[in-house]
């Protein structure tokens, strides 16, 4: 089995006897309110996804992640996890806080370590490439605040969201692979439901691996791409209808998009090998977002990291329709001209879906356009 990012899976959950001290306690706290996305973090802190963080990244980690794409130990890492406030929290360094969600239940225990204010544009500017708040990611990560606070984390009781079945942690992962016999495990990431294009990536990996990991994320996206609960009922569709069951596993990954193309697409692979795959598949403009990223960037990353991540990259250039081909094919497998390409666009599957037009079935399979197009009936505009 491919070892975790740097070395060791973590695992932050404080055992059962401890979390009753706790409870029959919690006047002794200093508490913090966080928000689902911050406690989505703090579950992947504590179950290994994001191995070897143990919290919250303090200054000196941050800056060597924007900076140099890695840890102060050299571990590769390229998205920072902060924890973020608009007002400096009235803690200070060296407390042990609980960290509570906006119902007012105690989730985590948090050892603060340091409370420190950032300059987001100039984080933004490393981290995305650009200040725009036109960026959704970046508009996201502004609208969380300046003051950081960083330190350990210890999960005391799992984030009531939606989908939670849905959801494997590296563990369980781990061992599941292990008790298939899988010895390749190619990742997919997603944050849409499966066209197409996407299938064929799909069975390529399929193709390579003894199994396939298909990891939707969950958590927050911009507001036009599918609900999560939509992308995983059409995954469970396409796996049950069309791929062979036993060397496919789906499950959901609940952390926000960042939209931050190349950077979002060495930490997407770096939390698929913590899950235990061994190679990981980046298409084109993977994580990307309007015109903000060059689509191969995502791609030219991983021959520039300041170290080994220890997980093949499967590199994939844009998959279209063609016409002559008659078939899904990418400019290594097809030899004609553009005019006869059709890309696929999820932004046209939507404005068709909604329009109630059905994309053409070598787009979108008929079944998976009619479960999107209820989806639409049921959540009104999305
Ligand atoms: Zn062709």
């Amino acid at each position: 089995m491919i070892q975790p990012h740097g070395g060791t899976l973590v695992s932050k959950i404080i055992p059962e006897k401890e979390k009753q001290l706790i409870l029959e306690d919690l006047h002794l706290y200093p508490f913090l309110e966080v928000d689902e996305d911050a406690l989505m973090d703090v579950e992947n802190i504590a179950t290994g996804v994001f191995s070897p963080l143990k919290g919250f990244m303090v200054e000196e980690e941050l800056l060597s992640v924007a900076h140099s794409m890695q840890l102060p130990d050299g571990t590769v890492w390229s998205i920072p996890i902060l924890l973020q406030f608009r007002e400096k929290p009235s803690v200070s360094a060296g407390d042990r806080v609980l960290l509570k969600d906006s119902q007012g239940v105690f989730r985590a225990v948090m050892d603060i370590k340091e409370i420190y204010k950032i300059d987001l544009p100039k984080v933004a500017r490393l981290v995305w490439g650009t200040d725009s708040e036109e960026h959704p990611g970046v508009k996201h990560f502004y609208s969380k605040g300046e003051w950081c606070v960083g330190g350990e984390v210890w999960l005391l009781k799992e984030a009531d969201i939606p989908f939670r079945d849905w959801i494997l942690n590296p563990e369980d992962t781990r061992r599941i692979f292990e008790y298939r016999g899988w010895k390749t495990i190619v990742g997919f990431q997603t944050r849409n439901a499966p066209h197409r294009a996407h299938e064929y990536l799909q069975r390529l990996g399929l193709e390579i691996g003894d199994g396939l990991f298909i990891n939707p994320v969950l958590g927050w996206k911009k507001s036009d791409d599918f609900s999560s609960e939509t992308v995983l009922k059409a995954y469970q569709l396409l796996i049950n209808n069309y791929y062979p069951r036993n060397r496919v596993i789906l499950s959901g990954l609940a952390t926000s998009m960042r939209y931050a193309g190349p950077r979002e697409a060495v930490f997407h692979a770096i939390i698929r090998k913590n899950f235990g795959c061994t190679h990981f598949v980046v298409g084109r403009d993977h994580a990307g977002v309007g015109n903000f990223y060059d689509p191969y960037a995502a791609h030219r990353i991983f021959d520039s990291l300041p170290g080994d991540i220890g997980i093949e990259i499967i590199k994939v250039s844009a998959v279209f329709y063609c016409s002559l081909c008659e078939c899904m094919a990418s400019d290594k497998s097809c030899g004609h001209s553009k005019e006869h390409r059709i890309y696929v666009s999820m932004t046209e599957i939507r404005k068709a879906l909604r329009n109630g037009k059905l994309p053409p079935q070598y787009i979108l399979r008929p079944d998976i356009a009619e479960l999107l197009m209820k989806s639409y009936q049921v959540t009104g505009a999305r």
